[in-house]
């Protein structure tokens, strides 16, 4: 079996060596920033089975009554992860990422988090998959706004553009993933030749489907136009602190075990090596 040190080694070579590199980040990366997973050991539903089902009903408590579903979000402890991420910094980890990214090794970062940390962080081509907390979304006319514009002081806010009431950006069960996200993503993990997965449990969808596509990998999935064509030879790594779907069923090439802000610098510190000693 590989070392911890031969794997960061692979990865940076990988990388050094990719032509469209892009990264994937889930919940894991921003444990390091104190903000809880959903599933880990202290995760927020495996601390409060009350908050996931409430969880399950807020995107048609957002259309049946948005005043209700703000009122929710802002004030009651189901909210709690919104306001969470108010407070929470960047780590090592979101920072690698953007570092790669000026370096112009990684050329995207999509995320399924909400905490808006790779902004912070410096990530400039960034998809939030799921929405950011930080922003507020019209599912009408698809405007984002800035939190800070609102003060919350009449409730639901108002589109300045179209005049509906305004919903959290965050993309809530049962709710579309907004089109222009989820095309780009996928236009994404079809062209890449490299995707570094950072922190998640793969197991949310469609989100989960973008490293199968990547790989043309589908197992059991329901097909896809291009499910038929030969597995890519597109270059899958994890860093995750435990194995995944992605990893028993081979659709990622190798698991880098560890803390993503721990192993994310030393993988962008032997990448930087590697470029400095390429000629020219
Ligand atoms: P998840 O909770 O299902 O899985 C997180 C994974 O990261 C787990 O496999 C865990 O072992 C691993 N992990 C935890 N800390 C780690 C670390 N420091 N380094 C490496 N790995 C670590 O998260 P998910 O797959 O992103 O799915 C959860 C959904 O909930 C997402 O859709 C996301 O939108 C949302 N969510 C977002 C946030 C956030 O914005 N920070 C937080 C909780 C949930």
């Amino acid at each position: 079996m590989d070392s911890l040190t031969d794997l960061i080694e692979r990865a940076a070579d990988d990388l050094a060596n990719s032509k469209y590199a892009i990264a994937l980040s889930g919940a894991g990366i921003s444990t390091e920033s104190n903000i809880p997973d959903f599933r880990g050991p202290s995760g927020i539903w495996t601390t409060d089975r009350e908050a996931e089902a409430k969880a399950y009903e807020r995107y048609e408590l957002f259309l049946a009554d948005p005043k209700a579903y703000w009122e929710e979000v802002l004030y009651t402890r189901y909210g709690a992860l919104y306001r969470a991420v108010g407070q929470a910094e960047p780590n090592p980890g979101h920072r690698a990422l953007a570092e790669l990214e000026r370096d112009g090794v990684i050329k995207c970062v999509i995320t399924q988090n909400i905490d808006g940390l790779h902004e912070k962080a410096g990530s400039k081509n960034l998809l939030e998959y799921h929405g950011s907390a930080r922003k507020l979304r019209c599912i009408s006319c698809t405007s984002r706004f800035s939190i800070e514009e609102f003060s919350f002081e009449l409730l639901p806010p108002q589109c300045g553009k179209c005049g509906r009431a305004l919903k959290y950006d965050v993309v809530h069960f049962k709710e579309p993933i907004p089109q222009d996200v989820s095309a780009r993503s996928e236009e994404e993990a079809l062209n890449c030749d490299l995707m570094l997965i950072c922190g998640t449990s793969a197991v949310v969808y469609p989100f989960a489907s973008l490293p199968r596509i990547a790989k043309r990998h589908f197992g059991g999935l329901p097909s896809r136009p291009y499910a038929s064509e030969a597995k890519s030879a597109t270059k899958i790594i994890e860093v995750n602190a435990e194995p995944t779907p992605l990893t028993h069923e081979g659709v990622s090439d190798y698991l880098i075990q560890g803390k993503t802000g721990e192993i994310l610098p030393q993988i962008v510190e032997r990448v930087k090596d590697k470029l400095r000693q390429e000629p020219g």
